[in-house]
């Protein structure tokens, strides 16, 4: 049996797949890179905006009816997280209640196709012990499979450690290692890649997984439930296979990645392993951050000198509204804390325009933030409401989506004069440059500060060069490799 992946959404998506890869090829499946080829194509979505799911219905389109479809990740996660079993009276009944949680049991019960399964439930059997897939409890399985007759799993993608498991519920005839039956961060990909990179020398690892902080806006604390921490002893011994396996750079991963509980001791573990080079982490929450944390990027040199901190707005308002719990006083006061460093740090946001209640004011105090940060990059997210999450119920939308973009627009301008004033000072500095891409003028790639850079000269994809650089516009330099 052949398979392809299709990868929608953020790294942890990537990092999700390389696990599902991982089980799969244990259990005597073959990978192809050519969807065309593959007997089974698998979507590994995302659902953090409306677009994301689009895109996945569109793809379902375009395969052949002969091709069997599986789908995990968020989209199908945030669907199904109104439903659960529960005992009343000493019968299982469905009930409307969030979706979460982990398998307990080596052997779970899986529930499949219908609801005469769940009436076959003996009401002593645990809740923790039994595995829902397919449209058990999904109406989303329902609405797909009415178009799509080739749909074969939908299943949540913590439950990949079960896989073998369902796998043989679907009659494949697969071998596989009863150990192999166990909780997802215990699954090690085979390959150093999180199946995203041009190459090898980038591994991307969870450390932890899902997400309750719950900001206003966001669907993924529906999607994925109940944060869950990976034990530092995994993540180290998971990144030593993958340096032993030839990557040079790890990038931790979580959407609130500092706030792991161990995670400064994580990264000074990570930074002892001999044959790496860089180690990065994405994406942080403000109020996690610790003065220890700051020290090692001041300290620790294969610690990149980059942060990516998502702030969302410079207003005190829209940051209670969207429920991110720090300041505007703090941010101010974060971004001086790194600016303060005796390392050059470079830092990159995010910020929400248009959120519910923006005012004109608000805007500007959102401005203000952008000049004091002086950030290399800001990923300018429009607002439009996810169904579902706090804000779409209690804070009505009724700016028209046109009418947004000139806030965008404005923000955008001030970055792109920002970022060329910033850019402009790297002129003919020497920097290490990951290349990522060969393109037809130029390699593509990365310093350790995150700055793309179109680098001339001989190399290949994976290379780690020496760049001076040479020319400088908004997000971008050119240099030439020394
Ligand atoms: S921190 Fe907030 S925005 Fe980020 S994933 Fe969690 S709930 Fe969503």
């Amino acid at each position: 049996m052949k398979f392809h992946i299709l990868i929608f959404g953020c790294q942890m998506n990537y990092a999700d797949s390389a696990r599902i890869k991982a089980v799969l090829l244990h259990c005597g499946f073959s990978y192809t890179e050519n969807i065309n080829e593959a007997d089974i194509v698998i979507f590994d979505t995302c659902s953090i905006k409306q677009k994301a799911e689009d895109k996945v219905t569109g793809k379902l389109k375009l395969l052949k009816k002969t091709q069997k479809i599986w789908i995990t990740g968020c989209m199908i996660q945030h669907n199904i997280r109104n439903w659960k079993l529960k005992v009343d009276k000493g019968k299982w009944i469905m009930k409307i209640w969030n979706f979460g949680g982990s398998i307990k049991s080596k052997q779970p019960t899986i529930l499949w196709f219908s609801t005469e399964e769940i009436n076959h439930l003996k009401s002593s059997e645990k809740s923790s012990e039994i595995l829902w897939v397919n449209n058990a409890f999904n109406p989303m399985f329902h609405n797909i499979l009415q178009k799509q007759k080739n749909l074969e799993l939908m299943r949540r993608i913590d439950d990949t450690g079960f896989l073998p498991l369902m796998l043989q519920k679907l009659w494949y005839k697969i071998t596989y290692d009863e150990g192999l039956i166990n909780e997802y961060e215990k699954i090690l990909p085979e390959q150093n890649t999180s199946m995203n990179t041009t190459h090898s020398k980038t591994a991307y690892i969870p450390i932890s997984t899902w997400c309750n902080q719950f900001c206003s806006y966001c669907i993924v604390p529906y999607a994925r439930w109940l944060e869950k921490n990976f034990p530092v002893e995994h993540i180290v011994e998971e990144a030593k296979k993958h340096i032993q396996r030839g990557a040079e750079e790890i990038v931790l991963i979580w959407q609130i990645v500092n706030k792991h509980p161990d995670f400064v001791s994580l990264l000074q573990k990570i930074l002892k392993l001999k044959g790496l080079r860089r180690l990065r982490y994405t994406s942080p929450y403000p109020t996690f951050y610790s003065k220890d944390l700051l020290h090692l990027h001041a300290t620790q040199e294969k610690l990149c000198p980059h942060i990516h901190i998502p702030f969302q707005s410079g207003s005190d308002k829209i940051l209670k509204a969207m429920h991110r719990w720090y300041t505007a006083k703090q941010a101010w006061k974060f971004i001086d804390d790194i600016q303060a460093l005796p390392r050059k740090i470079s830092i990159t946001t995010d910020i929400i325009v248009w959120f519910p209640g923006e005012t004109e004011k608000d805007f500007n105090d959102t401005l203000k933030l952008v000049r004091h940060g002086k950030f290399d990059m800001i990923y300018i997210w429009i607002y439009s409401p996810r169904p579902g999450t706090y804000a779409d119920k209690h804070m009505p939308d009724t700016i028209p989506y046109a009418t947004k973009h000139a806030r965008r627009n404005k923000l955008n301008e001030l970055l792109k004069k920002i970022s060329l004033a910033n850019n402009k000072k790297e002129i003919w500095s020497t920097h290490t440059v990951l290349i990522n891409e060969q393109g037809t003028d130029f390699l593509s790639g990365y310093t350790e500060h995150m700055k793309q850079v179109l680098v001339k000269g001989k190399a290949k994809a994976g290379d780690f060069v020496q760049v001076k650089m040479s020319k400088w516009v908004p997000f971008k330099l050119y240099g030439e490799i020394i």
